[in-house]
């Protein structure tokens, strides 16, 4: 999962307790069930890894809800699996709607958690558990939306195509696999990205973001040769120093701030949902990315860097073979966030050119990225999601954002096809724990996340 819009980590940090319990319909109550029974199932990558039981549970969902058998399928790919759901339309001349999620999770500790993240439990109004809300909650409230639609005899016009992928927080290899099944696809509705966000003391809605952007991953190697020798002996280069020089030039780096029409209006609207001082920093810079004031501001704080540039940052290193030799190696990782418009070519030129020493070896290690293009801010989809989001909570302001980290949708977006992040999920920033400690999803979330799909699925599959 994408972090949720990048200014929640500004809201004040209220109390950890929920909502009161809310009353759940039966579609929210087996939503609830799909989630809980997901979770059970440990999809982490690796060895035991049960992401095809999820694939089977939620194929069971479809087909005891009346959907045919053989409108699912379900692929291994090493440990994992992904599956394809297809609700054929009435018009085959229509491009299908592909609905994209995730069946995996971020592996977790038992032993770090209060609770088994295994173990699904309803405690305090929450949901707990690895995946609770990246993503398994999203996943059974699309599933029990298509079910109810088809309960009620609704006939999508265009395909539905549901399609999850199995690998989507490691390798990335079944979102690719799935993008090139549906190369024809009308447009992307992303349940893993984007969102909404509740007031920290009130729990009233105060904002859905959606994405239609996001930076493209890149892993950089740098790497130092020496001859090395006697540490008795030091002479004037040293491979470790040469390589700690190089990571100072990049950590003091300022990479251009840049906009662009998602990002600009990301902060024109976010700014209504911050501090004054942070407000005025976002505000400025909308209107002059070039103001060096803003920049700095907005450059401090970790939540808003990743949206006014390209980012690098070292994230691992490795030198040296003995106590008393000198090293005759020094080697790190940088991990750049590529703003779009630019490829991974071009930042390691830049950063080539920053470190100004020959003798540090720069090479692409990046695997499983692409470099994409923003979809359009004017689609049906993104009109589509601001009316669902009243759906769920009439008048709540609906606007972009742009993501810092990678999604299933860069696959779609590479083949020029319009992805956008739309979550279900309205929950407070203090409640999201994805990839952390203690994940949990309120249960207040469900009926909104319901509204939000029953509007949302229909508007994009009727014409
Ligand atoms: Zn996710």
């Amino acid at each position: 999962m994408i972090k949720r819009a990048a200014l929640l980590l500004l809201l004040s940090i209220g109390s950890a307790q929920a909502d009161p319990l809310p009353t759940l319909t039966r579609d929210g109550l087996k939503a609830l069930t799909l989630a809980k029974d997901s979770i059970a199932f440990r999809s982490v990558a690796g060895v035991h890894n049960q992401t095809i039981n999820v694939a089977e549970l939620y194929r069971k969902a479809l087909v005891d809800g009346g959907f045919p058998a053989d409108a699912i399928t379900i692929t291994r790919l090493n440990d994992t699996a992904y599956m394809v759901f297809r609700w054929a339309g009435q018009e085959n001349t229509l491009k299908p709607l592909v609905i994209s999620g995730h069946m995996d999770v971020v592996a977790a500790d038992p032993s770090d958690w209060t609770r088994d993240p295994f173990t699904p439990v309803v405690e305090n109004g929450y949901l707990y558990g690895r995946g609770a809300s990246d993503m398994k909650m999203s996943n059974a409230l699309a599933i029990t939306t298509l079910l109810h639609l088809h309960h009620q005899g609704y006939k999508p016009k265009r395909d539905i195509i549901l399609a999850l992928s199995g690998d989507e927080e490691t390798a990335m290899k079944t979102g690719q696999i799935l993008a090139n099944q549906f190369p024809n696809a009308e447009e992307v509705l992303n349940l893993d990205v984007g969102g909404g966000t509740l007031d920290e003391e009130t729990g009233r809605p105060l904002f859905y973001s959606w994405s239609g952007a996001e930076k493209t991953y890149a892993d950089i190697g740098l790497m130092v040769a020496d001859p090395g020798g006697h540490s008795s002996e030091p002479r004037e280069r040293n491979a470790i120093s040469v390589l700690a020089q190089a990571l100072v030039k990049i950590q003091t780096h300022p990479f251009r701030p840049e906009l662009n029409a998602l990002t600009r209006s990301y902060f024109l609207n976010a700014a209504r949902f911050t501090s004054p001082r942070l407000a005025s920093a976002m505000r400025i810079f909308a209107a002059s990315p070039d103001n060096v004031q803003a920049v700095a501001t907005l450059r401090a704080d970790p939540s808003l860097v990743g949206a006014i540039g390209t980012t690098c940052v070292v994230t691992m290193i490795k030198g040296g073979h003995a106590l008393n030799a000198l090293p005759q190696h020094a080697d790190a990782n940088i991990n750049c966030r590529i703003f779009p418009g630019h490829s991974r070519g071009d930042i390691i030129h830049e950063l080539s050119a920053i470190i100004d020493d020959p003798s540090v070896h720069i090479e692409d290690h990046s695997q499983g990225s692409v470099e994409t293009q923003p979809s359009p801010m004017n689609g049906p989809l993104p009109s589509a999601v601001t009316r669902a989001a009243h759906e769920a909570f009439p008048n709540v302001p609906v606007f972009p954002s742009m993501s810092s980290g990678a999604s299933d949708s860069m696959w779609f977006r590479e083949k020029g096809i319009p992805a956008y992040g739309a979550s279900p999920i309205f929950m407070k920033a203090s409640d999201d724990f994805s990839h952390g400690l203690n994940e949990r999803v309120p249960l207040s979330a469900i009926t909104p996340g319901m509204h939000f799909l029953l509007s949302l699925i229909p508007a994009l599959s009727q014409n």
